[in-house]
Order: structure tokens, then C-alpha cells, then sequence
């Protein structure tokens, strides 16, 4: 999102009173070093969520940053985050190492493109920490409809994975060779299923990585329409 001056900011908050919530946090827990959960309550009855759904976070007076929300649960009013801490000096990474349990602000609640494809049988997400909200939510709508999911995330520290019950694959840190291969061995297995178009790709994080494996996929005979991409970040720009 862009970077706004804080009138234009403030008038957003007004106007679109009805889009942002008083959320307060609930519950803060470091998933690893670099990775931070945080709980949110809020009213969520009559907000509409779908995976992959983005929220807005003012982190000061010009910016917002978007998260991804995952156990989005109504009738509890709560919703989990899982924030990225990539540097301490950057604005939104500060402004969230900050919250702790108590705290309250406003959220700009969930939205975005569709991004879930219920036709699909086979879910398969692809990214990095900033994807692993994102993961999970794909990840229990894939379980609610029946169907498989799989994930491949570029991670520091693996152990994330088992913490927050996603597991699957996983990748060093700028190393596309590794995704590519994991990938490679994927397709070679899910033949027919990439054939029929009953497998749909989730690429997410990274802009950077993300590219290099939209091509991949492409020129591997995956149908354009089963790859979702959405950059997360990208090197040398600020908040996405
Ligand atoms: C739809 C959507 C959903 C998202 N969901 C999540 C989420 O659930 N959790 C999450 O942590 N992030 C998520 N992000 C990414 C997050 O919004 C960005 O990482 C954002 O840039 C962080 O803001 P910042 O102020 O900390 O860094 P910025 O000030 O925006 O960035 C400063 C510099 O840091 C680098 N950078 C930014 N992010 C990263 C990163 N993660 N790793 C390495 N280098 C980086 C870039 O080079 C950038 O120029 C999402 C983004 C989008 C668009």
C-alpha cells in the first residue's frame, strides 16, 4: 500500500469506518526467532473472510501493511497472525514486535481477489514466512471441502512448520534450485492430475522467487489458470 500523508490516512479510518475493527491482543507467542503469532478479538460476525484474505495494519501515521489472517473464527471473534520479523528497523516489523497482549487497535479486516479454487483436488502452496498465514488458511478450506494440500515454503528455520501444524516441504532461504526439484519430482508424480488442470498452485511471498517458479510451472505444461500469484514483498520496495 502506499504511503499516504496522515490526513489522507485519518479520512480512510472515517469514511471507511465500517471496513476497519477494534481489535485486542489476545495472546502473542514466538513461533521461532524470526517468526511472531499474535491473537486478535474482535467482532467479526458480520465480516466476510476467504483464504488468502489480506488484513491492513496502520503502522504509523502515513503507512498500512498487509497480513494474512488464518483460524479466522466468527463465532469466537478471533483471528490469528503470523508476522515476519525480517529487519527490526523496518516499520512494520518494529511497529508489531511492539504489541503484546491487551493492546488495541484498528484493523482494516480482510480482503482481496479470490484467491481459493474449489474446483481444485490437490491445494498446493508456495512460499515463504510471510505465506505461512496464508498457507493455513488454504489449508482448512482445503480440508473442509475434502480436498489434498501441500506446501513448499523458502524458510530460515524449518521448525515453523511442525509448530504450527503445516509441515510439508520445505526450502533454504534463495535457493529456487531446491524448490525447483522438489517441484520437478512433484509434477513427475501428479502427472495426471496437472493434466486434467485438477491441481491448483498458490504462489506467494517473495515477488522475486515467486516469478522464477510461475515460469517453471508454465513451461512445465501447468495451465496459467491453476497458478494464483500474489508478491508478498519484494526486494527494495515498501509494503506491498
Ligand atoms: C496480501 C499480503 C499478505 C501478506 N501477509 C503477510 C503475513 O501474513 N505475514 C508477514 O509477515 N508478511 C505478510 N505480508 C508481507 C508484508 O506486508 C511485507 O513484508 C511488508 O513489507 C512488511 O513491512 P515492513 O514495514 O516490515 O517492511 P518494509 O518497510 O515494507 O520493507 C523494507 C524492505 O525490507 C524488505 N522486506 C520486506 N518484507 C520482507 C520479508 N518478509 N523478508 C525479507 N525482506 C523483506 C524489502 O527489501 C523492503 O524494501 C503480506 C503482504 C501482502 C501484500
Amino acid at each position: 500500500m502506499p504511503s499516504l500523508p496522515k490526513w489522507i490516512n485519518d479520512t480512510v479510518e472515517n469514511v471507511w469506518s465500517s471496513k476497519f475493527k477494534d481489535c485486542t491482543v489476545t495472546h502473542t507467542e514466538s513461533v521461532t526467532d524470526d517468526l511472531r503469532l499474535i491473537r486478535f478479538a474482535a467482532d467479526l460476525q458480520e465480516v466476510h473472510f476467504e483464504p488468502a484474505y489480506a488484513i491492513g495494519i496502520r503502522i504509523n501515521e502515513r503507512d498500512f501493511r498487509n497480513y494474512s489472517p488464518f483460524n479466522f473464527n466468527k463465532k469466537k471473534g478471533t483471528f490469528d497472525v503470523v508476522f515476519h520479523l525480517h529487519d527490526t528497523t523496518a516499520a512494520g516489523n518494529s511497529f508489531v514486535t511492539r504489541l503484546s497482549t491487551g493492546d488495541s487497535i484498528k484493523i482494516l479486516m480482510p480482503r482481496g481477489k479470490r484467491f481459493f479454487d474449489p474446483t481444485a483436488a490437490i491445494h498446493f502452496s508456495i512460499g515463504d514466512e510471510t505465506s505461512l498465514g496464508s498457507s493455513l488458511s488454504i489449508k482448512e478450506m482445503a480440508e473442509e471441502t475434502k480436498a489434498s494440500f501441500i506446501c513448499l515454503h523458502e524458510l530460515e528455520n524449518p521448525s515453523a512448520l511442525e509448530t504450527l501444524s503445516l509441515y510439508g516441504y520445505h526450502a533454504p532461504k534463495n535457493n529456487t534450485i531446491d524448490i525447483i526439484e522438489a517441484l520437478t519430482d512433484f509434477l513427475k508424480e501428479e502427472k495426471q492430475a496437472i493434466y486434467n488442470n485438477k491441481v491448483t498452485f498458490y504462489l506467494t511471498g517473495s515477488g522475486n522467487t515467486l516469478s522464477q517458479v510461475r515460469q517453471f510451472l508454465k513451461a512445465k505444461g501447468v495451465s496459467p489458470r491453476c497458478i494464483r500469484t500474489q508478491a508478498y514483498w519484494i526486494e527494495g520496495r515498501k509494503g506491498l
